[in-house]
């Protein structure tokens, strides 16, 4: 099939170079330059693993441009554009309307069925009262007769996305037409997990309540583990006895610092807000992000009760992407971490494999380390983002306060778990 994919991020790129590794011919369409001069050099503009070496084998398969045009060579796209918060907690949904005013346009010059996906998450409602309208009042055609209109959410985790594209739990397809359905199934012929079609709407809420759901998992360990810290019982202990319940599963007990990412505090509070919009107060959901904002400041405490006067202080920080093999640091942890002990005045010392380039956009004031060792020299290390490289540092000596669970740091002088 031809795909066209509108924003070319970590959901877009992925999404369309696997569907270029499957035989199909892809489009990438994007307003950032740059990322189009990556992609139509095979550089993916993103860090994920193994997406270079597919971008590589498939080259003559897509191509990169920055005009809408792109679309009219093709049958069906994809939005996958962001979808940020707004400073109150709702869902901004400007790149998705801009991105449907665009695709409107094209379609009105297009002849023949098309189909148009969306793929970015975005609250329940938004594809049938927001995308709808808009592609229809450009086009001039009509939803589900003229152009088919699907919602297709992601579930793909940022460090292992393309393992994760090939490899899904499941596929949710949310229509309203037969035809649409079909071309869907039909593209996603070649998998062979479960998948599930729905009306459009709940569609859209699968995404959000398997979210929160996550979400919710990682702030109740994140809870019974600063109880557990307190009583002196190690969480992790707790978690494996927990999860061999088959009712529960073990996955996403790690606690620690609390989530961070482009997809759990943003949709958390999306739907906090479309909750609030309809007349329900989500006392749970509140909560999971109440508990998950304090487990950073667990980890200054910690290191203040060792250091109370952290003036001057050279402080290392193992860890700035929000989690391991990405370079992602949208609301990363180490973010108010960072804040905070700028704010003590201490002198920060921070490495981290792959995400500096970015957190030195957002704190170009810190000093950055070429090699982990170098912060160990430090008077404290501060562990936020469990990379694998962590694991073979030397730490014996050190004072370490660990967000994270690196086994090889409790070998410290001093070793703190924030949960542990
Ligand atoms: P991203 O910020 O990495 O990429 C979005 C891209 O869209 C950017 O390259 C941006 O330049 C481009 N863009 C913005 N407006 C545009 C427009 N009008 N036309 C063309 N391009 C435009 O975002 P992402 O992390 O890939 O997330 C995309 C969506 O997928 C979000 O809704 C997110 O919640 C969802 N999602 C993300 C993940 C994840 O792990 N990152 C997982 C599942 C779902």
């Amino acid at each position: 099939m031809k795909i066209s994919i509108v924003g070319s991020g970590y959901v877009g790129v992925t999404t369309g170079v696997g569907f270029a590794e499957l035989g199909n011919d892809v489009t990438f369409i994007d307003v950032d330059e740059n990322k189009i001069k990556a992609i139509n050099s095979a550089k993916p503009p993103i860090f994920e693993k193994g997406l270079e070496e597919l971008m590589n084998k498939n080259r003559d398969k897509y191509k990169a441009t920055n005009n809408y045009e792109g679309i009219l060579d093709t049958d069906i796209t994809f939005i996958c554009v962001g979808t940020p918060s707004k400073d109150d907690g709702s869902i901004d949904l400007s790149f998705v309307e801009s991105a449907a005013r665009e695709i409107g346009k094209m379609l009105k010059r297009k002849d023949g069925f098309h189909t148009v996906v969306v793929k970015s998450t975005v609250v329940p409602g938004t594809t049938e009262e927001v995308v709808k309208p808009l592609i229809e009042k450009e086009s001039g055609k009509r939803a589900f007769e003229d152009f088919g209109l699907a919602m297709n959410p992601e579930f793909l985790r940022e460090g292992s996305a393309v393992d994760d594209f090939f490899n899904p739990d499941r596929i949710v397809i949310g229509v309203k037409d037969d035809k649409t359905r079909e071309v869907l199934e039909m593209l996603y012929s070649p998998f062979n997990c479960p998948k599930l079609v729905t009306d459009i709407k709940t569609a859209e809420m699968i995404k959000y309540a398997s979210n929160a759901f996550l979400a919710t998992k990682i702030s109740f360990a994140n809870e019974i583990g600063n109880i557990c810290k307190k009583l002196g019982i190690d969480a992790y202990e707790v978690f494996k006895g927990v999860g061999l319940d088959h009712r529960i599963n073990p996955a996403f007990f790690r606690a620690g610092i609390g989530f961070g990412g482009s997809c759990f505090p943003k949709d958390v509070k999306a739907l906090i807000a479309k909750a609030r919009d309809v007349g329900e107060e989500p006392k749970l959901l509140k909560a999971v992000m109440d508990v998950n904002e304090g487990q950073p400041m667990r980890l200054i405490e910690l290191l203040k009760k060792h250091i109370p006067n952290l003036r001057g202080k050279k402080v290392g920080v193992l860890g700035l992407a929000f989690k391991p093999d990405t370079d992602d640091i949208r609301e990363s942890r180490a973010i108010p971490i960072v804040e905070e002990l700028l704010k003590e005045q201490a002198e920060i010392l921070a490495y981290d494999p792959k995400a500096m380039d970015n957190f030195k956009q957002l704190f170009p004031q810190i000093r950055y380390a070429e090699t982990p060792n170098e912060v160990l020299n430090a008077d404290a290390v501060l562990i936020v983002t469990e990379w694998k490289e962590f694991e073979q540092l030397d730490y014996k000596g050190k004072i370490v306060i660990d967000g994270r669970r690196v086994e090889k740091a409790r070998e410290a002088a001093i070793y703190e778990g924030v949960c542990w």
